[in-house]
């Protein structure tokens, strides 16, 4: 490590003792398990959304062992409502892979972390440094972001020659002492100072020495992606409910988007509504690659009269009046909220 590294490092672990974040609850009690579930649940979702999911899950799943031996609707369950669910099926395949490979631990190695399924090279990084308490660089989006602004670094990190160079600048600085901690200061810099938008420069403990600040306009790094149109689809969620108020759900092939859950019967739009069809207005539900527009239809049936597409992986479910849980299975958000809607509407029809 170069000098000026050495001062790098110790710009950030001086920040930290001041400012860092010390009381998030994945802090507290570490293991390697804890910070493993917390980096997933925060990729893509704001810590303050995750803590009550952490937290639920912790009560649920305190060991990796606890959440090996759960079934899948368990989890997926939990994760209603945090969305990238493919996020929740890998944690509890990579769970079970770390009982029958690894001795029901987390490995602690970056290339052993990285053949469990959801682990990337950052993700794998902050396990051993957070969890296992051994020095690994990360590089996760707000890591990223100090560094390209920092160092001045063009060109598109998604491509993979400028990436290299992120990850050798992101070696380089990381210190061998106290590397937990130089960490979680370093995505705390990006999550509160060095914002994607407004960077907080004045009080940056890094101002001296940053060449983006120095260009006159740090926020040029890292280069944005371009944005493409995003798709959109339609589709009718048929929600069927039978004399006795239960609603008819299907679970979800375990690949494509909401893979596992449960949810509506599913049509087009053009295909034939029975009369008695009552007909609730659509609304957008965004995903990161397409924009679904959702039409949903009620239908009443008689229970032995439904023309089941698919028994084996669908069930008639019992909602009780609110304010009482949804059933204990997962659900898309845009499932969850039609079933509270339903809720509501079975309970006014009393
Ligand atoms: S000085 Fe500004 S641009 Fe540079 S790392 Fe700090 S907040 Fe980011």
């Amino acid at each position: 490590m170069t000098s000026s590294n050495a001062e790098f490092a110790t710009r950030v672990l001086d920040w930290f003792d001041c400012h860092g974040r010390k009381d998030l609850p994945w802090q507290q009690a570490v293991t390697p398990y804890r910070v493993w579930v917390s980096e997933i649940m925060l990729q893509q979702t704001q810590v303050a959304t995750v803590i009550p999911y952490f937290e639920r899950f912790m009560q649920r799943f305190p060991t990796l062992m606890d959440l090996a031996q759960a079934p899948l609707d368990d989890v997926l369950h939990l994760w209603t409502g945090l969305g990238y669910y493919a996020r929740g099926r890998n944690l509890h395949k990579a769970a079970r892979l770390a009982v029958s490979e690894y001795g029901g631990a987390l490995p602690e190695t970056v290339d052993d972390l990285c053949t469990l399924p959801g682990i990337g090279r950052s993700t794998a990084g902050a396990i051993r440094s957070l969890g296992h308490g051994l020095p690994a660089a990360i590089l996760d989006g707000n890591v990223k972001r100090v560094l390209a602004r920092h160092e001045a670094l063009a060109g598109d990190p998604a491509k993979a020659d400028v990436l290299k160079q992120f990850w050798a600048v992101a070696e380089a600085f990381t210190p061998l002492q106290r590397t937990d901690n130089y960490n979680q200061a370093m995505m705390d810099l990006g999550a509160t100072l060095c914002t994607r938008s407004k960077p907080a420069c004045a009080i940056c403990p890094l101002q001296d020495s940053c060449k983006g600040l120095h260009s006159g306009n740090p926020t040029q790094f890292p280069q944005k992606k371009r944005k493409s149109a995003v798709p959109e689809k339609s589709v009718r969620f048929l929600i069927r409910l039978n004399e006795q108020g239960q609603v008819w759900l299907e679970q979800r092939p375990a690949v494509g988007i909401w893979g596992g859950l449960w949810g509506f019967p599913e049509q087009t739009l053009d295909a034939p509504l029975a009369n008695a069809v009552e007909q609730w207005p659509a609304f957008w539900h965004v995903f990161s690659h397409f924009r679904l527009h959702i039409h949903p239809a009620i239908e009443r049936v008689s229970q032995d009269k439904t023309p089941v597409v698919n028994e084996a992986s669908g069930q008639w479910v019992t909602l009780a009046p609110p304010p009482a849980a949804l059933p204990a299975l997962g659900l898309p958000t845009p499932v969850q909220q039609l079933l509270q809607r339903l809720q509501a509407q079975l309970e006014s029809e009393k």
